[in-house]
Parts: C-alpha cells; sequence; structure tokens
C-alpha cells in the first residue's frame, strides 16, 4: 500500500533520513522504532507531504506522491497524527472533528462522527467541550478522531504515546489495535518501543537516519540488541 523508496530528506546541510526503504502493506501495522533524533518525524512527514525528498520516491497504492501537496495527499486516503497532538485548541471537541472531514462531501460527515464516536466514546461525552481543556490523553483521542473524519484507509501517528501515564497508554494502544481490527493500515512512530512492537505485524528500526534493522514485531521484541538499545535490556 505504501512504498518508501530510497529516500533522502535534508535540512538545510543536515542531512536526517540516509537512503530509508521500507513498506507497509494493506491490513498491516508497521512500526517506526528508534531514539530521539532518529529520522522518525522527519520519514513521515515526508511521506505526508510536508518535506519533501531530495532523491528518492514514495507510492501510495502504487503511484509516486513525491511532490504532491499535503492536503491532497490526505485526500487519496493517506492520514497523519501529527507529534504533540495539534488539535485546535479554541474550538470544541466537534468541531475539531468537522475540521478533520473538509476534504469529503458533507453527506459522509454525520456518519463518520458516529463512527469515531464509537471508538472513542469520551469524545462524545465532551463533544460540546473545548479541545484545550482536554488532558493530553483526550487531546490524543481526539487527533485520531480527526484524521479519521478524512476517510483515510492509512493512519500514521507519530508518537502517540508522548507523555501519556501507563494506563493512558495502554487504552491509546487498545483503541490504535480495534482501529487496526476494523480494517486499517496503520503506520506507527514510537519511543515507547515495547508497546509498539507488540502491536506491529512488522517493524523497522532507524538509528541516526538509517534503518539499521527489521524483522516481526515479535521477532524484534526478543532481539538481543533492540533489547539492549531500546527495552531497557
Ligand atoms: P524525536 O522522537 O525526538 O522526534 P525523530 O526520530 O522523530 O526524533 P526527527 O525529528 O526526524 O527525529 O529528527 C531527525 C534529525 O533531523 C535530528 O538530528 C534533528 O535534530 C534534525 N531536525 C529535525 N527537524 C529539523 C529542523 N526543522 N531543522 C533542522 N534540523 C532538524
Amino acid at each position: 500500500m505504501l512504498k518508501v523508496d530510497n529516500i533522502n530528506v535534508f535540512y538545510g546541510n543536515i542531512h536526517a533520513v540516509k537512503d530509508v526503504s521500507f513498506e507497509v502493506n494493506e491490513g498491516e501495522i508497521v512500526t517506526l522504532i528508534g531514539a530521539n533524533g532518529a529520522g522518525k518525524s522527519t520519514t513521515l512527514k515526508t511521506i505526508s507531504g510536508l518535506l519533501h525528498p531530495k532523491t528518492g520516491d514514495v507510492l501510495y497504492k502504487g503511484k509516486s506522491i513525491k511532490g504532491v501537496r499535503a492536503h491532497k495527499i490526505v485526500e487519496a486516503g493517506l492520514a497523519q497524527v501529527p507529534e504533540g497532538r495539534h488539535v485546535f485548541l479554541h474550538m470544541t471537541v466537534e468541531e475539531n472533528l468537522d475540521m478533520g472531514a473538509y476534504t469529503q462531501p458533507a453527506s459522509t460527515i454525520a456518519p463518520n462522527k458516529e463512527k469515531v464516536f464509537e471508538l472513542f466514546p469520551r469524545l462524545k461525552e465532551r463533544r460540546k467541550q473545548l479541545a484545550g481543556t482536554m488532558s493530553g490523553g483526550e487531546q490524543q483521542m481526539l487527533a485520531m478522531g480527526r484524521a479519521l473524519m478524512s476517510n483515510a484507509s492509512m493512519l500514521m501517528l507519530d508518537e502517540p504515546s508522548m507523555g501519556l501515564s501507563p494506563l493512558l497508554v495502554q487504552e491509546i494502544f487498545d483503541i490504535i489495535q480495534n482501529i487496526h481490527k476494523e480494517g486499517m493500515t496503520i503506520l506507527l512512530v514510537e519511543q515507547n518501543a515495547q508497546m509498539a512492537l507488540s502491536v506491529a505485524d512488522r517493524a523497522y528500526v532507524l538509528e541516526t537516519g538509517r534503518v539499521v534493522m527489521d524483522g516481526t514485531g515479535a521477532e524484534l521484541l526478543t532481539n538481543e540488541r533492540v533489547r539492549s538499545a531500546y527495552l531497557g535490556g
């Protein structure tokens, strides 16, 4: 469904992503794990059209999306939930969800909102609340719900567990698995390697901008090098 083919991404002279290639097949959860600064967010932003690779290509459903504007990529069915959520703080929960549907015909908004409310009952309870007054976990749910309003067939999540308590991390990962069970293809970027590998079909490890290892989630969970570098031994 998604093929990242040998991309190189720079910030000025800084070579942040080096010859990175990987694939996400339809129906999979694939995770990119790695330490701070490994290039995970840069890779996601390149796929979603916010950054452009100097060389290499990104293919979505067999077609190159390199150089395509970010909103067109969302329209094509590939939605990103950014690191740090970036919900509209001065809008209500429901208004945030409506913003996620701006690429969609009006007739799809109500049924999609109902689906989002089924996945996130908390958002339904809080539909009139200002997003800026919600907790970190609730804002993460809202950011995910907003992305789902775009009728996406693939979701990219950037550090959904960041800054959340262990209980909420578990809740967010349960929801990710529920969304996946309903047929969503997911690319998940995480520093919480333990959680990410335990839900992922396959995973890639990024170090200083390069893919240094890949395998199934289960394989990497028991891999010695991954255990000592990312899973606290
Ligand atoms: P984190 O988990 O800390 O977000 P990451 O793996 O997502 O890390 P990136 O944010 O992709 O890493 O950063 C990759 C490299 O690019 C780092 O060395 C970072 O300092 C650099 N970088 C990121 N954004 C910029 C920018 N806007 N300008 C210059 N350098 C940047």
